[in-house]
């Protein structure tokens, strides 16, 4: 059975929110079971990285693509990007069942839809993956060739200056020096944020899976370790989780011992009801997506060997989106989630007059 044997179902499926396009996409030789969900491109080409998972089913596929896909356009029109929301997801084993030639089919793909979706890294697909698609196609960015490369460096930039805004918000400064910050996840984006802290002077507690990388933090930012599982609970001025989904939950959050959580972990919220949770504790919440764009930015604005200026200018802009977001949420006594989708649609509407005017 392919995932083609779902697409009855597409309508009925909760996540469905009136996307434009939902394509199916099958590579025989090369193994390629792929889902484009293409949300809304009203503002432009629909933007959304691609990502390898191996789904229980293919409905579960359908399902992710759908509701990733609203989420980006969402996070592209909070951004202030003139791009639309779109999702990919290659149904399998990142480690398994990846090759050259299955992402080289899904390039093709990509390429067939003529410019409606543009593709990028997510999780389980690599800069070098997206290289890969890019042989087929001309709608793949985020790699060396088609603008700056990595985006993860613009990432932590961007939640460095939402954590600028948290402080500002919650203690009338953003001044890091001796403020206690713990970095939950110390990889792409988790070990460029705790450079740019340190080297604010602000005392680090890092955690992750690895050793190594938690030995490296410990050596060159004298940070303390934690174990993973406990850096949530650790008195501090900020959480910033940099590691893993679902981390805001029923039982963490009881126990979060910053009265900030403001870090570059996409689905931070388990439910809906975290978002309340979070209030009732007096702790202010940076809404992921909204603190975790500046990848998004650079792979959008950035050009081939053009420089980052404007790239900075508008991650250094996500700051003063928080900040907006912290002041509403604050006089209408609202999860700061809800006022961010809410500035988002108001966004897009904005967007939208001003293109048909
Ligand atoms: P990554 O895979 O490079 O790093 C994740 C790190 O977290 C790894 O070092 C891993 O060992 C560690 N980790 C995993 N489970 C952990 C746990 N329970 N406790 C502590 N550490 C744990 O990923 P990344 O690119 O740095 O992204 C981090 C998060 O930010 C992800 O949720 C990602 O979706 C999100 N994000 C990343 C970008 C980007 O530009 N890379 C953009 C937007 C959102």
């Amino acid at each position: 059975m392919g995932p083609h044997t779902t697409t009855g179902a597409v309508f009925d499926d909760p996540a469905f929110d009136d996307h434009e396009q939902v394509v199916f996409c099958r590579d025989a030789a090369s193994g390629l079971n792929a889902v484009i969900a293409i949300h809304d491109t009203r503002l432009g080409p629909a933007l959304g990285g691609c990502r390898m998972w191996d789904y229980d089913s293919p409905a579960d596929a359908v399902t992710d693509a759908l509701r990733l896909s609203r989420g980006m356009t969402y996070k592209n029109a909070l951004a202030g990007l003139a791009l639309g929301g779109g999702k990919a997801v290659i149904l399998g084993d990142a480690r398994r069942d990846k090759t050259p030639a299955l992402m080289a089919a899904f390039g093709r793909h990509v390429e067939a839809l003529g410019g409606r979706y543009i593709t990028a890294e997510d999780v389980g697909i690599s800069t070098d993956d997206i290289e890969q698609a890019a042989r087929m196609t001309r709608h793949a960015r985020g790699t060396a060739a088609t603008g700056l490369g990595d985006p993860s460096p613009y990432t932590a930039l961007g939640v460095f200056h939402g954590i600028r805004s948290a402080l500002a918000h919650r203690f009338g400064s953003n001044d890091l020096a001796g403020r206690r910050v713990v970095v939950q996840g110390l990889g792409h984006v988790g070990s460029g944020l705790a450079k740019r802290l340190s080297a604010e002077g602000a005392e680090l507690v890092v955690a992750d899976l690895r050793a190594d990388t938690v030995r490296a933090a410990a050596e060159q930012f004298g940070a303390r370790s934690v174990d993973a599982g406990e850096a949530h609970r650790i008195e501090a001025d900020v959480f910033a989780p940099c590691a893993l989904g679902a981390v805001l939950n029923a039982t963490t959050i009881p126990e979060l011992g910053a009265p900030i959580v403001a870090g570059a972990a996409n689905n931070q919220l388990a439910t809906e009801e975290d978002g309340h949770r979070l209030i009732a504790r007096g702790v202010l919440y940076a809404p992921d997506y909204a603190i975790n764009a500046g990848g998004v930015i650079s792979i959008a604005l950035a050009t081939p060997g053009g420089s980052d200026e404007e790239v900075v200018e508008r991650v250094t802009a996500i700051g003063s989106t928080l900040s907006a977001i912290f002041a509403r949420a604050e006089r209408e006594g609202r999860p700061t989630g809800e006022i961010a989708d809410e500035m988002a649609r108001e966004r897009l509407d904005r967007a939208l007059a001003r293109k048909a005017a």
